[in-house]
């Protein structure tokens, strides 16, 4: 039976230097999430704004918190405070209403376009098209309380490795060309949000920044 720490310092060897580790603690306890941050990590992951109003308030302020969910544009006020990053932006609209709380807080927030790379319905996300549409108006440069630093993903949840290898080289392909045609000049999107318990491996292969994991740290 391995414990939390134990499953943190397995995985940390796994991870080049040139990946951020976002640990996922989405239904875990305040003890567990204390347990890993006890171990030295310091960027976590929520899917819910409830639970993630709820935990942050009690927990050490120097943690980066990255919101990973679905993000309702009347909730964004409630973790504007204190946000780290926003990874879930599929809107324009959205975008506006965190440039507006972010300035209302006197910060700037990080952000990044979710992109829709699952052959599954149920994935929240822009396609290409729509990423493009967002970011052709050029409205994001006038917005000065927000950055965006790059693009999240996942993978269709399946054993087929070779199609999670191709939705990681999709979003790849989508990084190269929004970077190339909207932020040449901007050296702030580098970003590449992609990876979970089961695919991380593959996703730091396929050039993932940033991987989101879970379950492989908490399981028992
Ligand atoms: C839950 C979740 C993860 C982590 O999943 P695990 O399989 O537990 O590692 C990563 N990203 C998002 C968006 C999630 O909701």
């Amino acid at each position: 039976m391995m414990n939390i720490k134990e499953n943190l310092d397995a995985l940390r060897p796994e991870i080049p230097s040139n990946v951020k580790l976002i640990v996922v603690s989405k239904m875990q306890s305040l003890q567990r999430i204390r347990e890993v941050y006890a171990a030295g990590q310091r960027r976590f992951g929520e899917n819910r704004v409830q639970d993630l109003i709820a935990k942050q308030p009690l927990l050490p302020i120097d943690i980066e918190w990255h919101f990973i969910g679905h993000l309702q544009t009347n909730k964004v006020k409630f973790i504007a405070p204190f946000v780290h990053v926003i990874q879930s932006i599929d809107s324009l609209k959205l975008l506006r209403e965190i440039d507006k709380e972010a300035l209302r807080n006197n910060r700037i927030i990080d952000c990044m376009l979710q992109i829709y790379i699952a052959t599954e319905e149920t994935k929240f996300g822009l396609d290409l098209t729509e990423a493009r549409n967002l970011l052709a108006s050029g409205e994001f440069r006038a917005l000065h309380y927000i950055r965006i630093i790059g693009l999240m993903g996942m993978a269709t949840y399946t054993p087929d490795v070779a199609l999670i290898q191709k939705e990681f080289r999709t979003l790849k392909v989508y990084f190269d060309a929004l970077s190339k045609e909207y932020f040449a000049d901007d050296p702030g999107f580098t970003e590449i949000s992609t990876g979970m318990s089961g695919d991380y491996r593959i996703a730091i292969e396929e050039g993932s920044t940033m991987v989101r994991i879970g379950s492989k740290i908490f399981q028992e």
